[in-house]
């Protein structure tokens, strides 16, 4: 049954509009968007997709597919941040950032199925605040841009549902269009479309989705950003984006707490990573992208900390086996990570990466080609 059907079954009637919303992997950049920095996600072909009504008399109605629950029904009056709603937490803190905003969205009716893993690293959550908020925009009427749409799906995901989270994988959702990648610079959300044509350079982009996630993921991300803003305050600067990489030797000098020091390190490395992976990109030269891959990974692992043995065991396998590079993506401590291969290895690196998995006792990975796909859109 498509999710329009299935909106009719459960509400009654028909919806107005069926909207669709990528989950996202991120080629490079990880831990820089809530330092200024840069980033370069693109989206998969894998979507929320939501049938949504508007309703007049203050109600919100959510149901999902996925999770086997019932339909939610809450009061858009009386949304309290953070209260305990579960799931239905992302679509209503989208209202509620929405109202918060001062856009008069009544409420609604809505139905949404996904096919973007969650908890994988690949922004399920994402992709189920971007269709949200792009669903109301349309229906209200509020014609509010791509950009503003991710960010008012960020403060949801931030005020209400409770998550730290920066803006890339919002504005990846909503911006990212197909056969590019999105090089985003989040100090002022300029963006530029990267055209990003693996096919015709033989080459392959896999996600590999670990399946595992590591209950020490929470608190390490607070961390993490605690310790970058205390790098940033010790080096007098707002944020580290203001540290250029040239200066990055001086920085670290001037740096005496040792964990602190590191975070520095692989944010300031990492925003140069993105500035070199553009320049390569635009030279076509695409290949030597992997290198930049796996020392981004080796930052993530030995300066961060974030990464985990499962992400570190696809990252060894797959080098190993021939891979350009390869790097943990998103958060870390599980999740995923992306390997860049020439096409006619794909199989061969797969299959390493599959018997090293085995090998070491973990679960089978998920392995899946990567097609930079399009964002947000209305669908019916
Ligand atoms: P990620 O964004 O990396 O997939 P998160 O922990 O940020 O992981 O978001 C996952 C959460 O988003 C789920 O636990 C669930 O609350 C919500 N979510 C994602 N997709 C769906 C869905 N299809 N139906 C209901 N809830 C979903
Ligand atoms: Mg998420």
């Amino acid at each position: 049954m498509s999710v329009a059907e299935e909106f009719h079954r459960l509400y009654g009637y028909a919806p107005e509009g069926v909207w669709a919303a990528p989950g996202r992997v991120n080629l490079i950049g990880e831990y820089t968007d809530f330092n200024d920095g840069l980033v370069m996600p693109l989206a998969l072909p894998h979507t929320a997709v939501a049938a949504v009504s508007r309703r007049a008399d203050g109600r919100l109605r959510v149901h999902s597919a996925d999770t086997g629950q019932g339909v939610v029904q809450l009061d858009t009056g009386t949304l309290e941040p953070r209260a305990d709603t579960g799931w239905a937490a992302y679509p209503a803190g989208v209202l509620w950032a929405l109202r918060e905003a001062g856009h008069a969205v009544a409420g609604a009716d809505i139905h949404l199925a996904s096919t973007v893993p969650t908890g994988a690293g690949l922004s399920s959550s994402a992709a189920l605040e971007v269709v949200t908020a792009l669903a109301l925009n349309d229906l209200y009427g509020l014609g509010l841009s791509a950009p503003e749409l991710a960010v008012l799906g960020q403060r949801a995901e931030n005020a209400f549902v409770g998550v730290p989270c920066g803006v890339m994988d919002q504005m990846a959702s909503a911006c990212c269009t197909e056969g590019h990648a999105l090089y985003l610079d989040t100090r002022d959300l300029s963006t530029r479309q990267v055209p990003f044509d693996l096919d015709a350079r033989g080459l392959r982009l896999l996600v590999v989705d670990t399946r595992v996630k590591h209950a020490l993921g929470d608190g390490a991300y607070a961390e993490r950003r605690a310790g970058c803003e205390a790098g940033a305050r010790a080096l007098g600067v707002r944020t580290l984006r203001e540290v250029e990489y040239a200066q990055l030797p001086d920085a670290l000098r001037r740096l005496g707490d040792e964990t602190v020091r590191s975070y520095v390190r692989h944010v300031v490395s990492d925003n140069h990573r993105v500035e070199r992976t553009i320049a390569l990109l635009d030279a076509g030269d695409v290949r030597a992208v992997g290198p930049v891959l796996s020392q981004g990974h080796a930052s993530l692992r030995d300066d961060l900390r974030v990464s985990c043995p499962e992400l570190d065991l696809v990252v060894s396998a797959a080098t190993g086996a021939g891979a350009l590079g390869a790097r943990m993506t998103g958060g870390g401590f599980g999740g995923s990570a992306v390997v860049l291969v020439d096409a006619d290895m794909a199989d061969t690196v797969t299959k390493a990466v599959t018997e090293a998995f085995a090998a070491a006792g973990f679960t089978a990975p998920r392995v899946f080609p990567a097609v930079p796909s399009a964002g947000a859109r209305r669908v019916g």
